[in-house]
């Protein structure tokens, strides 16, 4: 529809970035077009509208441009995920795969409270590594994963299918 074609067109492709092959889906474009920018949050928060979400889980760096934005609208708390040794405070580790090898991921560990309803926000959906690391990092301190969204879904890396076979719910913009 004109929504998906209007947010499609803001978003620009480098073709082999970081390497040969590779083409990057890059959302900078979009976030500096003041329509698409305001549509693509509207369009993310619009399955959780009138549910009350405690907190809303960005992924560094871009899912801390669109999650403040999301936190915002549906009034909820914001709390960041990030690579390891960035937090200053009491933190809860996760390893996660990254497509050619793992890394660490970090939270807070008193950033959410037990039983608080949580949903997950980042520009991109690839193979799932990312959000599936997030998920069980926030099940670890007992948040309740109530959804996950993203901009843009990349369907043939099945990272859509693994989040949703852990039970979490997931909405995306753009394939
Ligand atoms: P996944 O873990 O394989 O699902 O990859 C998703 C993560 O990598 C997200 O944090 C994305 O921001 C990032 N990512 C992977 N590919 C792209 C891309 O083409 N554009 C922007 N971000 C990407």
């Amino acid at each position: 529809d004109n929504t998906t074609s209007e947010l499609a067109a803001s978003i620009r492709s480098i073709p082999d970035y970081p390497k040969p092959g590779i083409i990057f889906r890059d959302i900078t474009t979009l976030l500096g077009n003041p329509r698409a920018f305001r549509r693509a949050v509207d369009e993310l928060v619009q399955p959780y509208a009138g549910t009350k979400i405690d907190k809303i889980a960005g992924m560094e760096a871009r899912g801390f441009i669109l999650g403040g934005a999301v936190a915002h609208q549906l009034s909820s708390g914001f709390v960041p995920i990030r690579k390891k040794g960035k937090l200053p405070h009491d933190t809860v580790r996760i390893a996660y795969s990254l497509e050619y090898g793992v890394d660490e991921m970090e939270m807070h560990r008193d950033a959410i409270e037990p039983g608080e309803k949580v949903i997950l926000v980042d520009d991109l959906i690839a193979t799932g590594g990312t959000a599936v690391g997030a998920t069980k990092l926030l099940r670890q301190i007992g948040a309740e994963v109530v959804g996950a969204c993203f901009v843009i879904d990349l369907p043939d890396l099945g990272g859509r299918r693994k989040l949703e076979e852990l039970g979490v719910s997931v909405h995306t913009l753009v394939e």
